[in-house]
């Protein structure tokens, strides 16, 4: 009880502090102005630690989500000339104001989305290196020009900005889903109306208030927040508005699915980063304690709450034990739960009580089928309401929901597997295609799994894939289109081919 006390005393120290904080914005944001819903409605933002209320904040509908839409559209038609230089001074900018404000930034993030300050932090990092890669990107969004089949004629191929990009995020990374999707399609020369996930908002308002700074004309970014009750109409206006261009969604694969259909009656375009199901793979010549602290980082960054997150752990039978052993002494020992701004927290709660009871039934409904639980395996309820024991389940069966579903919480299932034929085609039986994971020490081996995993992303002797750089996406039910990369801007873009002929 008093442990319980003393991390409510010291999270409502940050939430003072957090309250005193010049990127604590408290109304969504359209054409450069800090706004009310118009109804004045508002809807509380939680911190998952404690349930204390951060703030209150608009509670938008479909009458604010269509002005934001008009006035992302107005504002193209100037963004859209701008210089692909102006538009990477500018990401540049933001890029160095919120790796300047990262404390502060990281601070509102643990407050909303509970994860340890250190993880948050490292979100800043990461979120804002797409700035960074975009600000460069802007200027290498080359067209083309095609050897004609005919003389006295020439073939030029340009990339066109899309238009007016919506973009709706998940809470799992506040700032960097963000930041992904933004970054690349203003390089690209597009506009946005962002919606924010209701758990987490205000991270998104604090990374806008820094683009104001950065010089950001009004208009080019906006921001329409949302209760959950709310999101669908806001949705469907962000969705099938003529002036939208791209869907640019990242959340669950029900979610995608519907915002899909509605972006399909306008031939919309869209960019769907959905759920994942990752298999873990690990072979007998794999270094051992290496994978086990890869598993670590897969398994338990952002509690759990991650789509690349491995959710399935394929281990062969010659070495199943000692993996599990060493997987169960980790855990025991470096799973540190409470609220994310208490010293030496690895694991802060999960965000809200739906995941919290969708983690408790996979569990029970595993353990009530046979599945061990060889750590954890049931809620800390004396920490508060969302935290959850980080749990290792060993004898789990293809009929326990646990085995097919995207658990999305801090649960680690291992199965024992005989040949490599088994391992792949337990791996591939998922409809999702997000990231996978292979230990192995032999080099054709890691070829043949490249080949045949029916993954976005293979990483190969390593736990964590996502930078700038690379191609971020999934195929099958994980969804469509890249993120980061040379590839991310021209999600935005439309290639459009004009012929010269000579008279
Ligand atoms: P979610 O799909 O429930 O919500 C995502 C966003 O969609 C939120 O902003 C929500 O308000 C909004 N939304 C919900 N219903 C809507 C509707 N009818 N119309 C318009 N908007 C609507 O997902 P979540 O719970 O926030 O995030 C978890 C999911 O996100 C997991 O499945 C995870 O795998 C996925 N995810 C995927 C990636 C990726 O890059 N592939 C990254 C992070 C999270």
């Amino acid at each position: 009880m008093f442990v319980r006390q003393a991390g409510l005393l010291r999270n409502l120290g940050t939430l003072l502090q957090l309250r005193q904080m010049h990127l604590l914005k408290k109304n969504a944001y359209i054409n450069g102005e800090w706004v009310s819903a118009q109804s004045n409605a508002v809807f509380p933002v939680l911190n998952p630690a404690d349930d204390a209320v951060i703030a209150e904040i608009p509670d938008m509908d479909a009458a604010d989500a269509k002005i934001a839409v008009d006035t992302a559209a107005n504002t193209f038609q100037t963004w859209k000339d701008t210089t692909a230089k102006e538009r990477a001074n500018i990401l540049r900018r933001w890029y160095d104001l919120c790796v300047k404000n990262s404390d502060n930034l990281a601070e509102i993030i643990t407050a909303e989305a509970g994860k340890p300050l250190s993880e948050s932090k490292s979100e800043i990092v990461y979120g804002s290196s797409f700035l960074e890669w975009f600000a460069d990107t802007a200027r290498h969004i080359n067209g083309e020009v095609v050897p004609s089949p005919w003389p006295n004629k020439m073939i030029m191929v340009t990339r066109q900005p899309l238009g007016v990009v919506s973009v709706i995020t998940p809470w799992n990374f506040p700032f960097a889903m963000i930041t992904r999707k933004v970054g690349a399609l203003m390089a690209a020369g597009c506009t946005c109306v962002i919606k924010p996930s209701e758990d987490t908002p205000l991270t998104a308002l604090a990374a806008v208030q820094l683009a104001e700074e950065a010089g950001v004309p009004k208009g080019v970014i906006n921001i329409v927040t949302s209760s959950r009750k709310n999101a669908p109409a806001v949705g469907k206006v962000m969705c099938e508005d003529p002036s939208v261009g791209c869907i640019s969604f990242t959340g669950s694969t029900h979610v995608g699915v519907l915002l899909y259909g509605m972006a399909a009656k306008g031939v919309k375009r869209v960019c769907l980063e959905l759920g994942g199901n990752a298999p873990f793979i690990v072979f007998p010549s794999a270094d051992i304690s290496h994978a086990v602290d890869q598993a670590m980082l897969a398994k338990f960054r952002n509690n759990g709450q991650a789509c690349i997150g491995a959710n399935r752990f394929l281990v062969h039978k010659d070495v199943f034990d000692t993996f599990v052993q060493a997987f169960k002494e980790k855990i025991s020992k470096n799973c540190i739960l409470g609220p994310g701004t208490k010293q030496g927290v690895t694991c802060g709660p999960l965000i809200n009580l739906e995941q919290t009871k969708k983690v408790t039934e996979l569990v029970e409904q595993a353990l009530s089928k046979g599945a061990k639980a060889l750590v954890g395996g049931k809620p800390a309820a004396q920490l508060g309401t969302k935290f959850y024991e980080s749990t290792l389940l060993t004898e789990v069966k293809p009929e326990m929901r646990i085995y097919k579903e995207e658990i999305f919480g801090p649960i680690a299932v291992c199965y024992k597997f005989e040949t490599e034929q088994e391992a792949l085609q337990v791996a591939n039986d998922t409809r999702s295609g997000l990231a996978s994971y292979v230990f192995t020490k032999d080099l054709g081996q890691a070829f043949r799994m490249s080949r045949q995993l029916n993954f976005g992303m293979v990483a190969i002797n390593d736990g964590i894939l996502s930078a700038a750089e690379p191609p971020f996406g999934g195929i099958k039910e994980s969804g469509i289109g890249r993120e980061g990369s040379k590839h991310g801007a021209e999600e935005y873009t439309d290639l459009k081919y004009t012929l010269f002929s000579g008279l």
